[in-house]
């Protein structure tokens, strides 16, 4: 439930960031959980703090946060939290106008947009943060991903969706499929990016394989907090052979 804090136990003597995970019950698969706990580790290795909130059905949305995580979820999942999320939309739209840091991962990259039209038929309204759209189908795409990005580099992740997304023109790509499929199985675009907001259907989780998104989004987070970011450099040797290793592998 909001305000259900867990502060890491580490050195934060550069000050703290509050991080938001949205809806961690229903939305929360592939261990996209683990976005946030990269969040809080980098952090503490450069000497800050993170205090970790969850928003939960019927939570009052907590004030003063710095970065807001979404994950996957089962189109059931997406059903249950509708009308809640209909609720917040107005704090959520207000915190990307203004550039709050967010990453929405898959069923909640979908409810960002404006609609997701699911399999069975029904409408889920989105809630208009990103100018994309989604339409459910009867394949599923799984499998290793690898997109190149100019802002990123190469993005490594793990997809598993029905639904297939096409952007508007309010968004740009995150990136550009060379193996998987990403957004839809028709314009090799994954992902979406507009002001702070990242979007992206990869699990794995995203962020250990993916550093560069991380800091993105931690760098953001502190400079509109802080007016600064320590953004010292850390050892990722571990990631880079995740990324070396997943993207080895066959789709
Ligand atoms: N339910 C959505 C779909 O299948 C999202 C799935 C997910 O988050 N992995 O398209």
């Amino acid at each position: 439930s909001a305000g259900a804090l867990t502060s890491a136990a580490t050195d934060s003597s550069k000050g703290s960031l509050r991080i938001l995970q949205l809806y961690p019950r229903e939305m929360n698969i592939y261990g996209d959980y683990g976005n946030v706990l990269v969040l809080r580790q980098r952090l503490a290795w450069r000497g800050y703090g993170a205090e970790i909130l969850e928003y939960d059905i019927g939570d009052t949305f907590p004030d003063d946060v710095d970065l807001i995580i979404g994950g996957g979820g089962q189109d059931s999942g997406q059903l249950v939290i509708q009308d809640d999320l209909q609720a917040i939309a107005p704090t959520l739209r207000a915190h990307a106008d203004d550039g709050t840091p967010m990453l929405v991962i898959c069923g909640m990259y979908q409810l960002f947009g404006t609609v997701f039209r699911t399999h069975g038929g029904t409408d889920i309204p989105g809630i208009g943060v990103l100018d994309l759209e989604t339409r459910g189908g009867s394949d599923r795409l799984i499998g290793n991903v690898v997109a190149t990005s100019e802002e990123f580099g190469e993005i490594h992740g793990y997809e598993n969706h029905s639904g297939q997304t096409f952007l508007g023109d309010g968004v740009l790509p995150l990136g550009t499929v060379v193996k998987g499929v990403g957004n839809n199985a028709e314009d090799s675009s994954e992902g979406a990016r507009s002001r702070n907001v990242v979007g992206s259907y990869l699990h794995g989780s995203l962020l250990p394989k993916n550093p560069a998104i991380a800091d993105f989004l931690l760098r953001t987070a502190a400079e509109r907090r802080f007016g600064s970011f320590d953004d010292t450099g850390l050892d990722d040797s571990l990631a880079e052979l995740a990324r070396k290793q997943a993207g080895a592998r066959p789709r």
